[in-house]
């Protein structure tokens, strides 16, 4: 992804305008409003990019100074001089995202909202934030492993990746949740929040349940679901009824077919 902000910089993300300079046959104008595609329109200007922008930093705090802007380079430069880590990893992610969002729309993967590209890069954002800079008050469940290592699925199977946050003082949950084909594409993200959950494997299993159900509203039947809480994995792999009181979760689970990787 930091790919994508350095060649903003360098102005060499192969859209519209810059192609047809260099006589690449193309469209020079933006697939979303019909003006000429620069980078910066493409990633900052166009009305797409706006929304997607607007809806980001309603959840973090980003300046973008767009009325400082000059030239790729130079606002990537004095952006980066200003920003926090957790700034430019929101930017980061954000203009991976929209890059991806207009190619998409080009080879007519049908119409992509602003509001999908956002949901996508909130939950990419927390899952980085989460793994990055946990605050002292988050309680995860034990972890089958140290490592946060990603394996491909494969081919014709997709990755379900989920993660759980339980944050004590305010007793909500946050899930993570981001669904990846063979190639380690993103085809869907959400990330979600529940109150009243105190009980960190309890928050796991839910979390497990809740990425089960989204891949099915996704339309994906073919699954291998990460999860790296070895208590909920040992509790689902279990031959008998749980009766615990995540029982209900966890023989949810159980009905649902599904490979589960550590
Ligand atoms: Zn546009």
């Amino acid at each position: 992804m930091k790919i994508t902000l350095w060649r903003f910089a360098h102005d060499c993300l192969p859209c519209g305008h810059p192609l047809q300079k260099r006589h690449i046959p193309a469209s020079p104008l933006c697939i979303f409003c019909n003006q000429y595609e620069s980078i910066e329109h493409a990633l900052l200007f166009c009305h797409f990019a706006r929304e997607v922008w607007q809806q980001v930093k309603g959840e973090y705090e980003v300046h973008l100074q767009r009325q400082l802007f000059t030239s790729p380079r130079t606002w990537t430069l004095e952006f980066l001089d200003r920003c926090s880590k957790i700034e430019a990893t929101v930017v980061v992610v954000t203009m991976w995202h929209l890059w991806d969002a207009r190619n998409k729309t080009r080879e007519g993967e049908g119409p992509v909202h602003p509001d999908s590209v956002a949901s996508r890069v909130k939950a990419y954002v927390e899952m980085i934030l989460q793994h990055l800079y946990k605050p002292a008050t988050l309680h995860k469940c034990e972890s089958s492993s140290p490592s946060l290592k990603w394996t491909p699925p494969p081919e014709g199977t997709v990755m379900i990746n989920v993660d759980a946050a339980l944050f004590a003082s305010s007793r909500h949950m946050g899930i993570g949740i981001v669904i990846r084909d063979h190639m380690g594409t993103c085809l869907a993200a959400c990330k979600e929040s529940l109150k009243e959950v105190t009980l960190p494997e309890l928050a796991e299993a839910l979390a497990l349940r809740r990425a089960i159900l989204f891949a099915s509203e996704e339309g994906f039947s073919s699954i291998i679901i990460g999860s790296d809480c070895l208590s909920v994995i040992q509790r689902v792999l279990a031959t008998f009824v749980d009766r615990s009181l995540m029982g209900p979760v966890i023989e949810d689970i159980k009905r649902t077919q599904l490979t589960l990787v550590k």
